[in-house]
């Protein structure tokens, strides 16, 4: 183990790290070692009421800022996440085992984006003036008060701030439950948003499995959940939302197309399907798992791909060298041999990689199959790590028709030099995040989600504000009151 990775104690509740040994022990493992680097403890009832009530306690008045002064806070936050940028990915890599390479352009970065990005909208955050003859009507923009994040493992820092810049920004407080798998980064977080200045309370961090997000979820108190995970939790955490009518974002899993014509630059296109299936080991939401690739132009693509593949630098994440790095768990890795195992029998052919690798921790080689068909498990099922299927289609109609049909819509990307095709294609797939001609870029200025199964609520730009804050109309009447009798 190169760096310290144990932090002062499991919790930040209310402006302060926060212990309590009662909860159930929480392992983090690096997952290119399989060795522990912290030992955590899971959010006993008195820790999660604590953040409840530090959380309540500190939002009124936080609200109550000019929206300039919280602004100012989230971006000196933004500055101090860059000026720490290295030692945050160290962590990062260390939490997560993605390759530093990565994660030094990945992670808080794209947190500092989100802190910078919103913390410039906290001041430009007004209601509406709406004329009605002589009467008129305002609108009043306001937080919504008390707001859960529960995050998924493969972005740790960035989950953490994409979620609490926005309800930050609209005046909210927020309570962020991380990954059990991934618990160190958000601690940092909320080390830095109160260094820059946050009064306590305002971003807690509890720690904890599915028990300590169901709690949380279902407590009266709480006015919003923002879950990044799979559909099946999307399903638990949405229910208990609902018994409380409580405002939902949900960012869930996918099974994302992207689409190769023959007229693609095809040495860009396998550059696409290498960033949306390789990238942080394949265990990225977004990704365009299934890759449709037009028949006439399948053998040169498969030859890109394979060579560049080649050139992968598979080893230690904290060498900047390495490109490819483990997955981030044994489960995991369990999970997607499984997956590889059945494309094969179900007759995918493996053109590349397929074995896991001979070194200690989670490696699995850059996987691709070829002769995939649209009902094969592996070109339904989102896996979640290092496994591209690649499809054969012929015509732009039928490859429109396989693209759409899957329960997902998170994203879906199209490779053509043809600008009409790309604007006919995105204009059919159904997916909330389209890319033409690149795949899996999200600027903070750009709004992020899925449509279908993939979730609900869309994060990031100017859209994000909507599900961190409501609208209190008001009536103004400028004459005498006229009733019935
Ligand atoms: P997961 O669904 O297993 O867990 C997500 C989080 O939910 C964890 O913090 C977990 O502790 C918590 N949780 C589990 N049960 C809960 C319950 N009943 N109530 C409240 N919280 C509960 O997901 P994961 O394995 O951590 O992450 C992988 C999944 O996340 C994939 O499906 C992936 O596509 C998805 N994901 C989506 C996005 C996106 O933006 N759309 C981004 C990253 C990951």
């Amino acid at each position: 183990m190169t760096y310290d990775t144990q932090p002062k104690a499991s919790h930040f509740v209310a402006g302060a790290y926060l212990e309590d040994t009662g909860g159930a022990e929480i392992e983090v493992i690096y997952p290119a070692s399989g060795e522990v680097i912290a030992r955590l403890h899971s959010a006993t009832p008195k820790v999660i009421e604590a953040a409840i009530t530090s959380a309540r306690a500190a939002q009124k008045e936080w609200a109550a800022m000019t929206g300039t002064a919280r602004g100012r806070i989230l971006r000196r936050a933004a500055d101090l996440m860059r000026a720490r940028n290295r030692e945050l990915s160290q962590l990062e890599t260390m939490d997560t085992g993605k390759p530093l390479q990565e994660t030094l352009v990945a992670d808080a970065t794209s947190g500092a984006d989100a802190l910078e990005y919103f913390g410039g909208v906290a001041a430009t955050l007004t209601g509406q003036h709406i004329p009605l003859g002589q009467d008129w009507a305002y609108t009043i923009r306001e937080p919504l008060g008390l707001c859960v994040g529960i995050g998924a493992w493969n972005y740790p820092t960035q989950i953490a701030c994409w979620k609490g810049a926005p309800a930050l920004a609209c005046g909210n407080a927020m309570i962020f439950k991380p990954s059990e798998t991934t618990p160190l980064c958000a601690l940092k977080v909320a080390e830095i948003l109160h260094e820059a200045g946050l009064p306590a309370g305002l971003y807690n961090v509890v720690q904890g499995m599915g028990d300590v997000g169901a709690a949380l979820v279902s407590d009266p108190r709480v006015d919003k959940v923002s879950l990044t995970g799979s559909v099946p939790t999307g399903r638990k955490v949405y229910a208990a939302a609902a018994e409380g009518i409580r405002h939902v974002t949900m960012e869930l899993g996918g099974k994302s197309p992207l689409v190769v014509f023959e007229d693609a630059d095809i040495e860009d296109a396998v550059s696409g399907a290498i960033l949306g299936n390789f990238y942080s080991s394949g265990q990225v939401c977004s990704n365009g798992t299934r890759v449709f690739v037009q028949r006439s132009v399948l053998e040169p693509f498969l030859e890109r791909l394979t060579a560049r593949l080649a050139d992968a630098v598979i080893g230690d994440p904290l060498d900047e060298a390495t490109s490819f790095g483990p997955l981030v768990s044994q489960r995991q890795l369990d999970i997607v041999q499984g997956f590889i195992a059945r494309g094969q029998a179900t007759g995918a052919r493996l053109v590349t990689g397929g074995q896991r690798l001979d070194l200690p921790g989670y490696y699995l080689q850059p996987t691709v199959f070829a002769d995939v068909t649209d009902e094969m498990e592996i070109a339904r099922e989102e896996i979640f790590g290092p496994v591209l299927s690649v499809l054969t289609f012929d015509d732009e109609e039928e490859v429109l028709r396989r693209a759409n049909d899957t329960p997902y819509g998170l994203a879906a990307g199209v490779f053509t030099r043809d600008l009409a095709r790309a604007h006919r294609m995105v204009a059919g797939f159904e997916a909330g995040t389209c890319y033409i001609n690149t795949y899996n870029l999200a600027p903070v200025e750009m709004p992020f989600g899925g449509s279908k199964l993939s979730g609900v609520g869309r994060e990031n730009s100017m859209a994000a504000i909507e599900h961190y804050s409501q609208l209190k109309s008001v009536y103004v009447s400028m004459g005498t009151v006229e009733a019935p009798f």
